[in-house]
């Protein structure tokens, strides 16, 4: 059976080119790049080497970039010592973040007793800036956190408009951009956010790699202790061959952004397209969506919802459902649920995330299988 992978927001496959970058390193560069002696030496030639050519895609500089495990870790660093170190007492975020962003606010709003606001969401999925203009005029130190790109949905946030906004205000600014860095141009010189997060395994490198972009003289303290790694920002031995996969996966993933963009792109409307015929009562959840996530709510019974995933997984196809099972009931997920109505939401949803390696071919494959059921 030729399994088919439709969830490339959740991970997505290595590049060939990267796991031959790793094997190199894994097997040629083991050293430690503390040690001063010449194995750690290369390893720390390495290290530097591939920040400078992260920065570059970024147009940051490389002392603005700190290699961390992941995504997650790089969102609890920011948060929290925005609040413990720099003392901002009050972060403005959405209800639609990743729980990255919103479990760590939460636990931050416990432990300091920080005022948490949230943003309105529009229908469409998209930021009330109307909204985000008034509670910016309230002068306490703020930090305004808000992802470039929905996972679930898709909706893009205009972040030109949001930096702008938080400088006018006074305010800092940090986005998740997990799902839109290698995937978008993202120049820091031209849209200079203080905090930004990404993680390799979302741009085909390997998991176990992410970095935060930390604007410089941001006064952000540490989260780990025990080592000068990462100029005492990020303590702890540093995964070379992690790294240095993260670095040539995200150069890869810019040589050959506008072709990939245009393949999945078309892939996208494609399918978009093909709903529509098959379910003419479908509905797409967000507007103007990110080109390579998709996000349909289904005319379909409720009681069909539990086994959509389950049939589609008996025949191969991976795509995530919009919603969390928990202990046999299924729980809305936190981002549709503040974008459907009642109705809508007790019918199925489902996310199609696409990378370059899927076709045509994989796309009927999905809407012939849910026709089916
Ligand atoms: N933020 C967003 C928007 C994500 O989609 C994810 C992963 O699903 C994360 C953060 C977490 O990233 P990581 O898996 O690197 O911890």
């Amino acid at each position: 059976m030729k399994k088919i992978y439709l969830d490339n927001a959740s991970t997505t496959p290595i590049r060939p080119e990267v796991i031959q970058e790793m094997t190199k390193v894994l097997s040629e560069d083991f050293g430690n790049p503390s040690s001063t002696h010449s194995f750690g030496r290369s390893a720390k030639v390495l290290i530097e080497s591939v920040r400078k050519s992260i920065a570059k895609q970024l147009n940051a500089t490389a002392s603005e970039i700190i290699f961390t495990s992941c995504g997650t870790e790089a969102n609890n660093w920011i948060l929290r010592s925005a609040v413990k170190d720099l003392k901002v007492k009050r972060i403005i975020t959405s209800k639609i973040e990743h729980h990255a962003v919103l479990h760590t606010v939460e636990m931050l709003q416990h432990e300091f007793g920080i005022q948490v606001d949230f943003v309105a969401i529009k229908p469409t999925g998209e930021i009330d800036f109307t909204d985000l203009v008034e509670l910016l005029s309230d002068t306490k130190k703020t930090l305004v956190s808000l992802m470039h790109v929905n996972n679930e949905i898709g909706t893009v946030l205009n972040m030109e408009k949001a930096v702008r906004l938080c400088q006018a205000h006074n305010a800092l600014f940090h986005t998740d951009t997990v799902q839109s860095v290698g995937k978008t141009e993202i120049d820091l010189q031209n849209c200079p956010v203080d905090f930004l997060v990404a993680s390799a395994h979302k741009f085909h490198g390997p998991k176990g790699a992410g970095f935060a972009y930390v604007k410089k003289n941001s006064g952000l303290q540490p989260l780990f202790f025990g080592g000068e790694q990462e100029k005492g920002f990020r303590a702890g031995t540093e995964a070379v061959h992690q790294i240095v996969g993260m670095a040539k996966a995200l150069e890869l993933a810019y040589e050959h952004l506008e072709e990939e963009r245009s393949h999945i792109s078309e892939l996208k409307n494609y399918m978009m397209e093909r709903f529509e015929i098959e379910f003419p009562e479908c509905k797409f959840n967000g507007e103007d969506t990110f080109y390579n996530i998709l996000n349909v709510n289904l005319p379909l019974a409720e009681e069909k919802t539990a086994m959509i995933l389950f049939n589609l997984d008996m025949k191969g196809i991976a795509v995530s459902r919009g919603s969390a099972c928990q202990s046999g009931s299924v729980k809305p997920s936190h981002v549709l649920a503040e974008i459907l109505d009642d109705e809508e939401l007790k019918k199925p949803s489902l996310r199609i995330s696409f990378s370059h390696y899927n076709t045509k071919e994989d796309v009927d494959a999905l809407l012939d299988a849910l026709k089916t059921l």
